[in-house]
């Protein structure tokens, strides 16, 4: 059942009043589903990393080769590798920080070598190392992507050669995706992924290169979420593919391809909208951006102040050649100056992987909510951290109980202090925060 039809069905059949998905039985505004800690979700998303190769050195020739009067970088200017010292540097400052956030692993970037192979002008020992850097210090706090296969020429799956046509329509940023099917997107999207399991990695989503798919997001968003439950067996999958920066659009995940909803198995496939561009040092490591279209220095302008004033989730949006901008770091100082700001400004975000926000948003969406004689029973088709509600229904010593299992819930202060398994009375009203898991949860207390 798609969402549409979902919530065609909730409306006619519930005699209440909806709000999102939240079934109400009882008086109105029973329940509201907020943000996750009732914080607004944040994410670094960084493209076009991989290990060592500088996919902005590599890629540009075979994009001019496509596009002659486009690609006018001088490319063998730029170095040919980011070294694994600045991964790690970087990654140092990000955990000190709190920040979490998505790195792509291009298996075969730019067609220079595999992953899981070797990469000709680096030692084997060399790119087990690099690997081990990701491995070690990005999984805890990194959501780990494809983007798609090489980036560059799209792969003959069966052969594992590059088609031999260099041209827009065989070039995975542009013509070739936009009129697959989901089964052979799919396909290629497994086959990405496949590289990134036999180097140890553990994948939610993917992120497209360039254009991919950009005209057939639905069979995109179905692909992907086949892909990532065939090969890692998750339920929820999640691609990055599109941004949005016009102030008053929504960049909320959407939430595709709802099936199995009341079996137990659920499934769907979120799509993740940034909200930025890139404006910390561009894909190609050769244009400056500037901190203050994020959040200016006095905190009151900029596209953050937007987004996270609307309480949607801000995703930025990078590319690794400009946040190490060939040795000169420029992409990373505009970034430590936007971090800083938002630290300054802000005590209300929540820096979240892509895929614990994707299955919140999967959560509020389809969770149902009710009343019952003896407190609040959820009905989760999708598990999910922190799941943040509000209810007018006040609980002395409130407990969860899960398949047998009974959590107690502790009282904090206030609103800002929800974390996991807590409430919290604010200005009369009662928030609490639980992990749920799928199935039915009962909510009781005296
Ligand atoms: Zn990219």
């Amino acid at each position: 059942m798609d969402r549409r039809k979902f919530l065609q069905k909730t409306s006619i059949s519930s005699a209440g009043v909806l709000s999102g998905a939240v079934k109400l039985t009882g008086q109105e505004d029973q329940f509201k589903i907020l943000n996750p800690r009732d914080r607004v979700p944040i994410n670094f998303i960084i493209d076009d990393s991989t290990a060592l190769v500088n996919l902005a050195h590599f890629g540009i020739p075979q994009f001019k080769e496509v596009f002659p009067s486009k690609y006018l970088q001088d490319w063998k200017k730029l170095p040919r590798e980011i070294p694994d010292s600045f991964v790690l540097e970087f990654l140092g400052w990000c955990a000190d920080k709190g920040v979490k956030g998505k790195y792509s692993m291009v298996p075969y970037p730019a067609c220079t070598g595999w992953l899981n192979r070797f990469i000709p002008g680096w030692s084997k020992k060399e790119l087990e190392a690099s690997l081990e850097v990701v491995r070690k210090y990005a999984t805890p706090n990194w959501d780990i992507h494809s983007e798609m296969i090489s980036h560059t020429r799209v792969i003959d799956i069966k052969t594992g050669l590059p088609y031999a046509e260099a041209s827009g329509d065989f070039m995975e940023n542009w013509e070739w995706s936009q009129k697959k099917s989901a089964d052979e997107l799919g396909e290629y999207i497994a086959y990405s992924l496949q590289i990134l399991k036999d180097v140890g990695f553990d994948c939610d989503g993917v992120t497209t290169p360039g254009g991919f798919g950009s005209r057939n997001i639905s069979n995109l968003a179905l692909g992907t979420k086949r892909a990532v439950a065939d090969l890692f067996g998750h339920r929820v999958g999640h691609f990055f593919r599109d941004i949005i920066t016009d102030p008053g659009k929504s960049v909320q995940p959407q939430v595709m391809h709802v099936e199995n909803l009341n079996s137990g198995d659920a499934s769907c496939s979120v799509h993740m909208i940034g909200c930025t561009g890139d404006w910390f040092g561009g894909w190609d490591g050769l244009n400056p951006g500037d901190a203050d279209r994020f959040i200016t220095e006095d905190g009151r302008a900029g596209r953050l102040v937007e987004v996270i004033g609307s309480e949607e989730p801000a995703l930025l949006v990078c590319h690794w050649p400009g946040i190490y901008y060939n040795g000169e770091k420029i992409g990373f100082n505009i970034f430590k100056t936007v971090v800083n700001r938002l630290d300054q400004y802000y005590d209300n975000l929540y820096w979240m992987k892509l895929t614990d926000i994707a299955s919140y948003w999967a959560a509020k969406e389809y969770t149902v909510i009710d009343k019952t004689p003896s407190g609040i029973q959820l009905q989760a088709p999708f598990a999910c951290k922190d799941f943040t509600f509000t209810s007018a229904l006040e609980m002395q010593q409130p407990m969860m109980v899960f398949d047998g299992k009974k959590e107690s819930l502790t009282r904090v202060d206030n609103r800002s202090q929800l974390t996991t398994n807590t409430w919290a009375k604010d200005n009369g009203v009662n928030y609490y925060c639980v992990n749920l898991s799928v199935g039915l949860h009962s909510l009781g207390g005296i």
